[in-house]
């Protein structure tokens, strides 16, 4: 399918191109040190995923150990409840740990495993992305340093807990404001003092070449096998497809099912408490170009130029820009990008829980506050939304907060 110019028929094969270019965006913007580094994962990368017992093994770790694939949901009663449009649900919540995150963490530590490394080493503000890799590394019996700033400590004290259980080694960083930024610069500090025995996981579609790509090869397991499923549930392809956007990895791995089909495709933003400075995270809607954590994307920026704070009620989404991806997609026009408030959010939260029994992560309450709207405007079709995770983690937040609804 030609889109714009662009022939989505061979994307996979030159987007990004060999330096980790999607259009203007994407890159490697980092210090030499770190540089040769990338290049040594990249290399890695592009021959070891190519090689048919790194296939097999991650294909055998999938079914026997994530428990994929993981099924799509018919959601007859939200549906029905809307109108005439059927709304569907790729159940990500039921990979093993509760959302996808898994998908590349297994990708990326397996990957070291493969180049001989004896550490995985990564950067965490919930911690979900903490307790992922850290899943991942005792599975292959990795060493495992998670560096988190001491308020997000305090704040994620569960999390802490099962990256502790799961024997990784919790670093507490207190400089600065002491969350995720602080976190990062010390995740890479130790990253560059030690890169031949470790590797640097990155937790979304973001940072430098080749981790937008690589992320998004690992989560592109979710669009392939839901393309199939829904085809073979339906006898069609979905009218539309919707998945919340953060770094943007669930998303990517969705969308990248369906790039190259006359399917709508929708990335949803958080806008949190409304579209003023400070009270979103909605990059892609408000944003504008610049560098930050090693790449050229859509970024909000506050008066110096420097990633602007941000807000969300999930705290998965809250980030100040996403992967290069999604900002050469956005400008090419084949992937919409909306926003829905915290408020929305909830009321999706409460509802998909009532009707269908599923709890959702409250990033991926998001997608589906978009699918309900999107279902009353459209009045006839399919839309397949991305349940990148189950709810339990915001259960007692919300319930605290918002009450029993
Ligand atoms: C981390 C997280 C997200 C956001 O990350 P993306 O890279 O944008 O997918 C979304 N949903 C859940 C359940 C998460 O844990």
């Amino acid at each position: 399918m030609n889109y714009n110019g662009i022939d989505f028929d061979t994307y996979f094969k030159y987007y990004p191109d060999q330096n980790g270019y999607f259009g203007k965006y994407g890159g490697a913007y980092v210090s030499p040190e770190l540089k040769k580094a990338m290049e040594e994962i990249s290399e890695a990368y592009f021959t070891i995923c190519k090689s048919r017992t790194f296939i097999s093994e991650l294909r055998r770790i999938r079914k026997e150990f994530q428990g994929r694939p993981t099924p799509i949901s018919h959601l007859e009663r939200l549906s029905s409840k809307l109108g005439n449009v059927q709304l569907y649900v790729k159940r990500e919540d039921l990979n093993h740990t509760g959302a996808h995150k898994l998908n590349h963490c297994m990708g990326e530590a397996l990957l070291a495993k493969f180049m001989g490394k004896k550490k995985v080493i990564a950067e965490t503000g919930a911690g979900q992305h903490g307790v992922a890799l850290a899943t991942a590394a005792a599975y292959f019996g990795l060493e495992c340093d998670i560096y988190m700033g001491s308020v997000d400590i305090k704040k994620q004290a569960p999390n802490v807990a099962r990256m502790k259980l799961l024997g990784a080694n919790v670093v507490e960083v207190t400089e600065g404001l002491a969350t995720l930024k602080e976190a990062v610069d010390a995740a890479f500090a130790a990253y560059c003092k030690d890169y031949k025995d470790c590797i640097y996981c990155i937790g979304s579609v973001l940072g430098p070449h080749p981790f937008p790509m690589m992320v998004r090869d690992f989560q592109s397991i979710v669009g392939i096998e839901a393309r199939e499923q829904f085809l073979e549930m339906t006898g069609e392809l979905p009218d539309a497809v919707v998945a919340c956007v953060g770094g943007g990895s669930n998303a990517m791995g969705i969308f990248s099912g369906f790039l190259n089909d006359p399917v709508e495709i929708y990335g949803v933003e958080p806008l949190g408490r409304g579209a003023t400075l400070g009270d979103h995270a909605a990059s892609l809607k408000y944003g504008t170009e610049g560098i930050m954590h090693g790449f050229n994307s859509i970024m909000l920026k506050d008066e110096n130029g420097e990633p602007a704070p941000v807000y969300s009620v999930a705290s998965g989404l809250d980030y100040p820009s996403s992967g290069p991806e999604h900002a050469f997609l956005h400008d090419l026009g084949r992937v919409k990008y909306d926003v829905v408030s915290d408020d929305e959010t909830l009321e999706a939260f409460y509802t998909l829980s009532r009707l269908e029994g599923i709890i959702p992560a409250i990033e991926s309450s998001h997608a589906v506050a978009y699918a309900m709207k999107l279902a009353k405007e459209m009045g006839k079709g399919s839309i397949l939304i991305n349940l990148s995770g189950r709810g339990d983690k915001d259960m007692d937040y919300i319930i605290e907060k918002y009450g029993l609804r």
